[in-house]
């Protein structure tokens, strides 16, 4: 049977909260400002490849939900050039590889939501969503899980994804580094 209600308790008002904040214009942008910032581990930022940088979504659907963007400020998936888009392919293909080793999740969503109506929370700058799924979800996140051993599992997430990523995303089999641009 499905076992969603825990993750609704715990997700929900996060995801209530994070859209209602989003609405509000003078927060600016978070993912310009933790490019910005020299913080990453406070920002939950995962890596910061050549054209794009990965975070750990803070209003997760799932453990290990990642986001990857830019670092140019862009709105749309059209905005990006063809380094961007190749960075931002070669993270999604590596996260995936990572987030298997890491969490044995059963599938992904790979997605980008375009425009509030959408349901984009940050609609000014562009960000793919990579979301590890398991059957029904069930023990993806421990019942007993507060919210801060989802903070704490999230930073454990984040650290393993870290270490991992850069082999993955620049490096071919043989560990040469790979040039693309
Ligand atoms: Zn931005």
């Amino acid at each position: 049977m499905r076992d969603c209600n825990n993750m609704d308790v715990l997700f929900s008002p996060w995801r209530y909260d994070y859209i209602k904040s989003a609405v509000r214009k003078e927060l600016g942008c978070f993912i310009c400002s933790y490019v910005k910032d020299d913080k990453d581990d406070d920002n939950l930022v995962v890596f910061r490849g050549r054209k794009c940088v990965v975070l750990m979504n803070k209003y997760p659907y799932n453990r290990g939900h990642v986001m990857i963007a830019p670092y140019r400020h862009v709105p749309s998936l059209e905005d990006l050039s063809d380094d961007e888009l190749m960075d931002c392919s070669n993270l999604i293909l590596a996260l995936i590889k990572a987030e298997e080793e890491i969490l044995s999740p059963d599938d992904f969503n790979v997605g980008i939501n375009v425009g509030r109506a959408a349901g984009a929370g940050l609609e000014e700058h562009m960000h793919v969503h990579v979301i590890p799924r398991w059957i029904g979800d069930a023990g993806a996140i421990p019942s007993s899980y507060g919210f801060s051993d989802v903070e704490r599992d999230m930073r454990e997430i984040m650290l393993k994804l870290r270490s991992r990523l850069g082999g993955l995303v620049y490096r071919d089999s043989d560990g040469e580094e790979i040039h693309t641009h």
